[in-house]
């Protein structure tokens, strides 16, 4: 049935009980009202009249207004006989009465006329008691009956109040329900209703919105599950190590590679607190430990190997979801490195020989021991010897590079005074300033302490500083050198006021090989590398200040 049915008959049958009482409570109250009506009209009005004429039947006889006051109540009980007898009666009153009124001073028959009065009261006051116990009788009725039909209604009336708001309230419920499973996600819940109307059509079409659900959700799993075991595959088959992580640490995946090299399988640590892997896992415990240390050695295929890790972050809509560690193989790149420095720290180490021996050869010919030189040939081996000068720089600080690649600096440290290394400097480099008419100032503090140095490694550096102010600086410049003591250091500054770096080099500038674009190819760019790595390997730092067009200050700490 349909709720609107059952509303309609639920309401309905309120308005029948109402209207039933209301037309039994009517009729009865009607009934009772027409008994009463009945008494009063055809016997209360006869008991009035009744007692007129025994009033007006003791004022007689003589009285002509007693005889018209009995005439008169006596036609009008003529016309109200409404008992069986009365009639009777009422002719017998008559005929003595006008008895009577042919011998108005013969009282013989007053007794008859009182008689037959009384006759008629009593038929009247009879048919009262009788009309009563009727009315009575049907006051008790309509009692009795009002009273079934109240019991019955009320009966009836507490099952629909009790049962009625089920009616809405169950489906209602069941409905709730299910809307609360399908925002739950669980599209596979069906709402049942037994009922045949309009909750039924919702629930039904809520079913069929469920359903259609699911076929999307499962659709969408699909394609979710297909890109995922896409995604895998491709992760699987790089060559690179890589490891997923959520917002937590719990590690979501391995490759194939970073199975191989953390010696684990996916499948025994997926889920697992990656700190706690790491303590039985010395390449965990360093991927996780040194988040910025990028390059790291590592015992894998059999040999040591070198990997880049680069640690990216993922992040959803700002919100960080988890990292995934790349793990680089950069063994092959190592190699071939080490091979480069090998090879040319064994060509700068060969050709150094030579270089001192073409040296060596120069020397002789400028002692004339081998005769004189005519001034093409003076000046010719002028320009051999500033070549193999550049020649034995080059190889110079090629060998340095190469032992600095190698690890292999060796250094003598020892407490040293600053300006001894300052004039070792001066000394190396006055011929150049010469040269080109540069003024060298030094602007050394008195009473320096002495540096823990390797004094030849730091004169290279600070020779290196003044080759490149000297050859930066125009003719007839100035190149000044300040040496200050600052906060337990020693800071060694090379100033010059040549062409500076523009800033977009600057941080390249200790770079191996960088040379600043448009710079004559004279070195090799690898002077500030090395003296970078020298200075620290000191335990001291090496910076910077330039401005284009101004001038540089090259400068560097060591510890006092
Ligand atoms: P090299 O001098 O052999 O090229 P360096 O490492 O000593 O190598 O210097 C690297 C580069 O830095 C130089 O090529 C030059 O372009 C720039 N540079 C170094 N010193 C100065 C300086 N005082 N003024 C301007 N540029 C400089």
């Amino acid at each position: 049935m349909k709720l609107k049915a059952k509303l309609t008959l639920g309401i309905g049958f309120l308005f029948l009980v109402i209207l039933v009482f209301g037309i039994l409570g009517i009729v009865s109250i009607s009934r009772l009202s027409i008994d009463a009506d009945k008494i009063l009209k055809n016997n209360y009005e006869t008991l009035v009249y009744d007692n007129n004429m025994l009033k007006a039947l003791d004022e007689l006889p003589g009285n002509q207004k007693a005889f018209n006051y009995f005439e008169s109540n006596l036609k009008k009980q003529e016309n109200n006989i409404t008992e069986f007898g009365e009639g009777d009666a009422t002719r017998l009153l008559r005929t003595n009465f006008e008895e009577l009124k042919r011998n108005p001073n013969d009282s013989s028959n007053y007794r008859e006329i009182s008689q037959a009065i009384q006759l008629i009261n009593t038929i009247n006051q009879n048919a009262i008691l009788r009309k009563n116990a009727t009315a009575q009788h049907t006051a008790n009725s309509a009692i009795f009956w009002l009273t079934i039909i109240f019991s019955i209604l009320t009966i009836l009336s507490f099952t629909l109040t009790l049962n009625f708001p089920a009616v809405i309230s169950k489906p209602v419920k069941a409905l709730a329900e299910g809307i609360k499973e399908i925002a739950n996600k669980n599209y596979g819940n069906r709402i049942v209703l037994e009922q045949n109307d309009e909750f039924k059509e919702l629930a039904d079409a809520i079913n069929t919105m469920a359903g259609k659900l699911d076929e999307y959700e499962n659709s969408n799993l699909a394609k979710i599950k297909f890109e995922k075991s896409r995604i895998e595959t491709i992760i699987n088959q790089m060559k690179d190590g890589i490891i997923g992580m959520d917002e937590n640490n719990h590690i979501l995946f391995l490759n194939a590679v970073s199975e191989k090299m953390l010696g684990l399988k996916e499948k025994e640590i997926i889920g697992q607190y990656a700190p706690d892997v790491a303590i039985q896992n010395d390449l965990m415990r360093r991927l996780l430990q040194d988040e910025k240390q990028n390059e790291l050695k590592i015992f894998a295929d059999k040999k040591e190997s070198y990997f880049n890790k680069e640690v990216i972050s993922v992040s959803n809509e700002d919100q960080l979801i988890g990292k995934v560690i790349v793990l680089k193989n950069i063994t092959p790149f190592h190699e071939l490195n080490e091979a480069k420095t090998n090879f040319i720290a064994t060509v700068s180490h060969e050709l150094k020989t030579p270089i001192s021996s073409i040296k060596m050869s120069l020397k002789l010919l400028e002692n004339k021991i081998t005769g004189n030189l005519n001034e093409d040939q003076a000046q010719l081996v002028d320009s051999i010897k500033d070549d193999s000068n550049r020649l034995l720089k080059i190889t110079g600080e090629l060998l340095n590079m190469s032992q600095v690649e190698t690890g292999n600096i060796q250094l003598n440290i020892q407490p040293c005074p600053p300006y001894d290394i300052l004039q070792y400097a001066i000394e190396a480099v006055r011929v150049q300033a010469d040269q080109k008419h540069i003024t060298l100032t030094v602007n050394a503090a008195t009473n320096l302490p002495k540096v823990k140095a390797d004094k030849e490694k730091t004169a290279w550096v600070l020779i290196n500083f003044l080759t490149n102010a000297i050859r930066y600086t125009n003719e007839m410049g100035e190149v000044t050198i300040d040496i200050q003591k600052e906060n337990g250091k020693v800071c060694f500054m090379v100033i010059d006021y040549g062409k500076g770096i523009e800033s977009k080099y600057i941080s390249k500038i200790f770079d191996r090989y960088f040379q600043v674009p448009g710079t004559i190819k004279t070195g090799t760019g690898l002077g500030l590398a090395i003296s970078k790595e020298f200075v620290e390997a000191q335990g001291g730092s090496i910076h910077v200040d330039s401005e284009f067009g101004v001038g540089s200050t090259f400068y560097f700490y060591l510890l006092s």
